[in-house]
């Protein structure tokens, strides 16, 4: 039986990230309700006294403070590191409250219960941390017993640690299902979501990637690709821009009546692959709809994108298929900063060009622009 519960280094960071994410509100408000556990603890510490227990007044309320101060920040708290650090905070300022508490009891042994509830807190906060940091928080839990242990003296210490450690141990190994079902739930999750960006043919992005590069109402770029669009006056105006591609294979039908639909597809394949090879890993490679792509070249310069365009159709006229020579017509232009949907009537125009002059060629849309 193969246990697969290792998330890999590169996208552990983000797998947490969503864990915490989808957890968050139970572990924030198990946070919230360990601190107002020790207020109904009061009252049972009015009945152990039989009065109003007013030396554990203090201990008990203390916790409030610290809550309320999460309540206030808990909007504000994006990354799932400080979720952990603050949320994991609290069943351990609800330890200290009892242990300062218990100093005042007659019977100082009521902490065992105190501590064994706390394993129940620990375990809701740690529903959506990452396993390490829970061993390490909940770990504490014993070095907090241990500690107050030095002037407490607790009669059934000993008592306290072993009904601890089966405690955590079994809370531990809950919450190492609870990883392995969310892992399983992420990564159907991921599926779903890369399967509807993707072209099944030939694995490039489809259609559906611009809501993911432009903003839905503006159709201008992402708040998060921003950057490319940076102006370089020191050397090159044009630096730091996106260049769009338009790509689409000549006499394509032919290539379809004369050879099949399959191996049509193959060629589709090689060019969508080759168009892979020439790009960045930020790129973006679209399949445009039948045999036309679209690229999005981000933060390359006019002159980069003219080199790449270029090599991309050299490329593509030199390859041998294995069925048939191809060659394709290549539209360009600069993304400025419009609504993309400008962009893409630029580049249909260069390469509607490009198409009426002979195929086999890059044609840049401001070159257009020049000669009129
Ligand atoms: P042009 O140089 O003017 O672009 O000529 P063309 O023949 O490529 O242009 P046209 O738009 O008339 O033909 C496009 C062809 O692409 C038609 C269709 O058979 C083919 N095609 C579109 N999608 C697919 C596909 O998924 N697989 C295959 N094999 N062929 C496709
Ligand atoms: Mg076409
Ligand atoms: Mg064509």
């Amino acid at each position: 039986m193969k246990i697969d519960i290792f998330v890999p280094k590169a996208e552990r960071a983000a797998f947490f990230q969503s864990k915490f994410e989808y957890y968050r509100t139970l572990s924030f408000f198990s946070a919230i309700l360990t601190a107002l556990m020790q207020t109904a603890y009061f009252v049972t510490d009015c009945q152990i006294f039989g009065r109003f227990a007013i030396e554990t007044l203090l201990p008990r309320f203390s916790v409030l403070l610290p809550m309320l101060i999460l309540i206030i920040i808990n909007p504000k708290i994006k990354s799932y590191r400080v979720g952990a650090v603050l949320y994991y905070l609290f069943p351990h300022l609800s330890m200290w409250a009892t242990i300062w508490t218990i100093w005042y009891l007659p019977n100082r042994d009521f902490a065992r219960e105190g501590f064994i509830i706390m394993h129940f807190a620990f375990l809701a906060v740690g529903m959506g941390m990452p396993m390490v940091y829970h061993v390490i928080a909940h770990g504490f839990l014993f070095c907090n017993i241990i500690i107050s242990n030095l002037w407490i003296h607790y009669e059934t210490f000993d008592m306290m640690i072993t009904l601890a450690a089966p405690l955590f141990i079994g809370c531990v190994l809950m919450l190492l299902f609870n990883h392995k079902t969310y892992l399983d739930h992420y990564r159907v999750v991921k599926k779903i979501e890369k399967d509807a960006l993707t072209d099944q043919l030939t694995g490039a992005f489809n259609r559906n990637i611009l809501t993911e590069i432009f903003d839905e109402q503006s159709h201008t770029l992402k708040a998060q690709f921003q950057q490319y669009l940076v102006l370089d006056d020191t050397s090159n105006a044009k630096a730091s821009r996106v260049v769009t591609l338009m790509l689409d294979l000549d006499k394509f039908k032919e290539v379809n009546d004369t050879y099949g639909h399959e191996a049509g597809d193959h060629i589709l394949q090689i060019l969508s692959d080759t168009l892979k090879k020439n790009v960045n890993e930020s790129d973006y490679v679209i399949r445009w709809g039948g045999e036309e792509f679209l690229v999005f070249l981000m933060g390359h310069s006019y002159e980069h994108g003219m080199q790449i365009a270029e090599q991309i159709r050299a490329q593509i006229a030199s390859t041998d298929t294995g069925i048939c020579p191809v060659t394709v017509s290549i539209g360009m232009s600069l993304y400025n900063g419009e609504d993309y949907h400008e962009t893409i009537r630029k580049v249909d125009r260069a390469l509607y060009y490009a198409k009426a002059h002979g195929r086999n060629q890059v044609i840049r849309e401001e070159e257009l622009n020049q000669q009129n």
